[in-house]
């Protein structure tokens, strides 16, 4: 292994066996040079060497340092380290935004003539990200019930290359099993990617269900203060990249070990110029020591608004996994701790209805975003997912009548006050 090993590794190992909480926290243990509890925010584009050999031993993976801002940035590599502690994986790549997650962690894996079986139950941007690999990159992409655990393995090929799925589908709020599709990939000896966005590190822990990457947009949740787009992707460590059916990635393992795949993701970032800037990783570090907070309130805020959804004359139905009548009620219950997030979505009687519903609000913001502090609603069909076909629509559960929420840490009362007035 070269000199470069140390920028690989998590440098706060020894913080995995702290409670969740704590690593929130003290994911980032200070500036050893300044005694500075925050993480520093290094805005620069490049960095200067004394010699000639020093930058070229860099450039070459024989020592460790930085050089150019687009291929790392220690500011960036701060949160990288900070989420892998959460996330008690081997290491994280972070990048421009959450779709930039996605698509470096699924390229890294795929070339033309490759499979892909994929959850039909995906944010908007995903779903495009998957056609747009269709039509330009022909790969075939597989969409399966998201929650049917037979479809992954029945459309399994010998040309697919990965599984992926999202732990709480956005807009439709169905939970696959995420611990049984990682088995179906484990028998085939195919990783399994996970878009954790709505779930987060607070409410599952992907490793111990056997996951190979997860993916977060750290724009939601994670950050959570609605300031800061940035995404990261992280190898848990329960995949042997060596054994992988992606050639370029057995490649790269034989030089960087059990690192390939956050090796060949990183590579992908600097090609694709999809960098972190070292500004919105101090602002998604701050807001990660909060998460726990914020998340805790907004599972509880959630529940409150869902049940009062529920009970709701006018309203046709209501998807949140706390509920009872919620289909997978039973594997959310048993696969996430600590609430069932503060993503939901509901039924009115018509698109007419609930674009009344929207223009009503007057606490509740009309917006594209999720996991913000404030709570958010929107109109999916008619914003994000404007260009699927009505059948690509509803089977991601963009249905014409849907209304997808997202629940801030407000005074619950407040937002049901708000909800209730705008049902009218
Ligand atoms: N994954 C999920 C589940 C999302 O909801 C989103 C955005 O809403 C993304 C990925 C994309 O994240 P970003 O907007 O940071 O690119």
């Amino acid at each position: 292994m070269s000199n470069s090993y140390t920028l690989w590794v998590v440098d706060n190992l020894d913080k995995q066996n702290l409670n969740f909480q704590t690593r929130l926290v003290h994911g980032y243990d200070g500036d050893s040079q300044t005694g500075a509890t925050a993480v520093p925010i290094y805005q620069t584009t490049s960095f200067a060497h004394d010699t000639a050999q020093e930058i070229s031993d860099i450039f070459n993976n024989r020592k460790a340092g930085y050089t150019y801002s687009r291929i790392a940035n220690p500011t960036v590599v701060a949160l990288e380290n900070n989420v892998a502690c959460l996330e008690n994986g081997l290491g994280s790549v972070a990048v421009a935004t959450g779709m930039a997650a996605s698509a470096i962690a699924v390229q890294a894996l795929v070339k033309s003539g490759d499979e892909v079986v994929t959850g039909n139950s995906l944010f908007g941007g995903t779903y495009y990200m998957m056609q747009e690999l269709i039509s330009e990159h022909g790969i075939k992409i597989n969409f399966v019930e998201s929650t049917d655990v037979d479809a992954y393995e029945a459309a399994i090929t010998d040309k697919t290359k990965l599984l992926f799925c999202e732990t709480i589908g956005n807009p439709k709020v169905d939970v696959p099993n995420i611990k049984a599709i990682g088995d179906v990939a484990k028998r085939h000896g195919i990783p399994f990617l996970v878009d954790s966005t709505t779930a987060t590190p607070y409410l599952i822990n992907l490793k111990e269900l056997g996951v190979s990457v997860s993916i977060l947009s750290a724009t939601k949740w994670l950050g959570g203060q609605g300031t800061t787009v940035g995404g990261l992707i992280t190898d848990l460590g329960n995949f042997k990249w060596s054994e992988s059916k992606s050639e370029k990635v057995v490649k790269i393992s034989k030089k960087m070990g059990g690192f390939a795949f956050i090796a060949r993701c990183k590579k992908l970032r600097s090609n694709m110029g999809a960098a972190l800037g070292p500004m919105d990783a101090f602002m998604l570090t701050s807001g990660i020591e909060t998460l726990a907070l914020r998340f805790e309130r907004q599972c509880n805020n959630a529940l409150k608004v869902a049940e009062f959804l529920e009970a709701h004359p006018d309203v046709v139905s209501v998807n949140y996994p706390a509920l009872a009548s919620h289909p997978q009620h039973d594997v959310a219950k048993a696969q996430f701790k600590g609430g069932f997030g503060g993503i939901m979505c509901f039924r009115l009687k018509d698109r007419e209805a609930c674009f009344n519903f929207i223009d009503r609000l007057k606490l509740v913001k009309n917006l594209a975003n999720l996991g913000d502090n404030k709570t958010l609603a929107i109109h999916p069909d008619s914003t994000i997912y404007r260009d699927l076909t009505r059948e690509e629509k509803d089977a991601a559960g963009a249905f014409e009548n849907l209304i997808r929420i997202s629940v801030g840490i407000e005074f619950a009362e407040d937002i049901i006050t708000d909800i209730k007035q705008a049902i009218g």
